[in-house]
């Protein structure tokens, strides 16, 4: 390598933008020693989760650098609105073919952009040599008792999201111009490009449902096979309204048999499913008021699974429901 490991990560990971992105008061000890040290108050629990990226599957072979490193942090962090938490730092195992500065350089500079908008430090690492490989962890807290968990939905709460579905899905097929409406104006394109590769995580409104919210997840999967995570973890039916999903005015360019695949399995929306006592409810017009897209889309029911109307009331699901790696076709 032209540049040797430890020169690349200081030029290029060990920066101000990406070290002190946040207030670094949780960080006892960054990047430098065999590990970084976290305090955390005694009344917080530490939130973990890890993604991995890699090319083909999680973003296309053609990638804009700055444009992953945004997303590759912004899809991670997400995870940490799903649990109601509050960011406090990321790691970054990197696996590269070779070293590429201006590729480097470009990514940094994402990845600080996305640092600087969720808040959150980057504390360690690894960089390895490779084929293009990302593994993004993120550390969060949470005060005691209060994460938002899969496993609360009750009978009689409504279903809730958070934001448009389908806008991920219809974001990569502008990326890749795949069917691209002609009557889709260019400021609705850059729209759901954005929405694909610099997906807003909700933190802000993840925070709002502590000690409010029964359940809820991020959809990254599409919004079936994550409401039947909720459903199963929690033992109860989910009902969604097909009537009742928020699109964009971006998404309604397309077919309207197109978008309702999107919204249903499209995935990569990153907006907030959740379950809410009937008592909340009338909180849903205050944080839309506060600027949170949120819409009922649906109810909580004793049974198990998730249950769609169309129009024709509610029937159970057949067939694909979302993103799998593995399916059982590939066992
Ligand atoms: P070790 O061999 O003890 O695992 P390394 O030599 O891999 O440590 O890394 C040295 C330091 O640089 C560590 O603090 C590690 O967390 C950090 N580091 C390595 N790669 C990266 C990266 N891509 N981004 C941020 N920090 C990194
Ligand atoms: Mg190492």
């Amino acid at each position: 390598m032209a540049l040797d490991e430890f020169a690349l990560i200081g030029r290029y990971f060990r920066t101000a933008e990406l070290e002190r992105a946040a207030d670094p008061s949780a960080i006892a000890l960054g990047i430098g020693d065999d590990a970084a040290l976290l305090q955390l108050a005694a009344d917080q629990q530490l939130v973990i989760s890890t993604d991995s990226l890699l090319a083909g599957v999680h973003f296309p072979e053609q990638y804009p650098p700055a444009e992953l490193g945004y997303r590759a942090l912004a899809v991670a962090v997400s995870d940490l609105a799903a649990m109601a938490a509050t960011p406090l730092a990321f790691t970054l195992a990197l696996s590269l073919p070779k070293v590429d500065e201006p590729w480097l350089q470009a990514f940094s500079r994402g990845l600080s952009v996305a640092a600087r908008d969720f808040a959150i430090n980057l504390i360690g690492g690894d960089t390895t040599r490779g084929p293009l490989n990302l593994g993004v962890s993120v550390f969060g807290q949470v005060p005691r008792g209060q994460a938002l968990r899969r496993d609360g939905a009750r009978g009689g709460d409504l279903l809730c999201v958070g934001g448009p579905l389908g806008d991920g899905a219809a974001g990569l097929a502008v990326v890749q111009r795949r069917d691209v409406p002609a009557g889709l104006p260019l400021v609705g394109q850059d729209y759901l490009q954005q929405r694909f590769w610099r997906p807003q995580p909700q933190l802000a409104l993840g925070q709002l449902l502590r000690g409010v919210a029964t359940a809820g997840l991020d959809v990254s999967d599409g919004l079936l096979a994550d409401a039947e995570h909720i459903a199963r973890a929690s033992g109860v039916a989910l009902h969604i309204d097909a009537a009742r999903l928020p699109a964009s005015e971006a998404l309604v360019s397309w077919p309207e048999r197109q978008q309702l695949e999107w919204m249903l399995r499209g995935g990569d929306d990153y907006v907030l499913l959740f379950t809410l006592p009937p008592a909340a409810k009338p909180r849903i017009a205050q944080w839309c008021a506060a600027g949170h897209a949120v819409s009922v889309i649906g109810s909580v029911h004793a049974g198990d699974g998730v249950l769609l109307d169309v129009g024709k009331g509610y029937a159970p699901l057949s067939g694909e429901r979302g993103y799998q790696h593995f399916r059982s076709s590939d066992d």
